[in-house]
């Protein structure tokens, strides 16, 4: 544990963390590991203190937040950014790279060769969630929403529109007028439970309510669904910390 002094009345204390992946040295503030230095491992850790103190204005902004944040418990961040996100659904594995930039805002962009990249300004972590959770829906957009529609043209149950959202609960959902509601959480679903949830909605352009008629429809289309129902009541588990909190700014 190191320390660095802020003003005359307050002195913090933080970790040093050796990554393998970090390229730079990225400073991240969160409630569960206060503030934490990450270097690259080939970093000369005497260079940290210097580092640090540079940093000072930086890290005494963003603590009074952080403070704030902790305050109000639920609304504290607790889960660490990851290096590595899978996605069962679509059986894809994405490495993450943060990288600093003077920028204010960060934003999270991919390439064809299976990386993140998080750039901006990288030490909020709240924004980098918020950021990653975007990319989630862009890419649940991508790779759901045709999904969706070949279930659809398989089975012939239309509906009107799909669209992509981050519900704190429901997996999905289907109004009256035939929208399709998908939580891009579903990426950390296994592909066989995704289908399920996909067909179940469509089933609901039929059968609105959880009518024997409707069960009657599903179990016509996917004669398994029950163990399916049954495995999903664990879903929750498979979504990663970072992911599944609700953004609240
Ligand atoms: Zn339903």
């Amino acid at each position: 544990m190191y320390s660095l002094k802020l003003s005359d009345r307050q002195t913090i204390d933080y970790q040093v963390r050796i990554s393998r992946r970090a390229r730079n040295v990225r400073l991240t503030i969160s409630a569960r590991e206060g503030l934490t230095i990450i270097v690259p491992h080939a970093f000369a850790l005497s260079r940290i203190p210097s580092l640090v103190e540079a940093k000072k204005d930086w890290i005494a902004s963003h603590l009074e937040r952080f403070i704030a944040a902790a305050r109000s418990c639920e609304d504290a961040p607790t889960d660490a950014l990851p290096e590595v996100i899978s996605l069962p659904a679509l059986g894809e594995t994405w490495q993450v790279e943060y990288r600093e930039t003077p920028a204010r805002s960060v934003a999270a962009v991919s390439d064809g060769t299976g990386k993140i990249v998080i750039r901006g300004a990288v030490g909020d972590e709240r924004a980098c969630r918020a950021a990653m959770k975007r990319w989630l829906s862009r890419r649940a957009g991508d790779r759901l929403v045709p999904w969706l529609l070949q279930i659809s043209e398989q089975h012939g149950l239309p509906f009107l529109r799909a669209v992509i959202k981050g519900q704190r609960t429901r997996w999905a959902s289907c109004s009256r007028s035939k929208t399709i509601n998908l939580n891009y959480k579903l990426l950390f679903l296994p592909p066989p439970i995704v289908r399920y949830i996909l067909l179940h909605e469509l089933c609901h352009t039929r059968q609105l309510d959880h009518s024997p008629k409707f069960w009657a429809l599903v179990m016509s289309l996917e004669p398994e669904y029950r163990s399916l129902v049954k495995e999903l009541r664990q879903g929750q588990k498979l979504v990663p910390g970072w992911a599944s909190h609700a953004q609240r700014r």
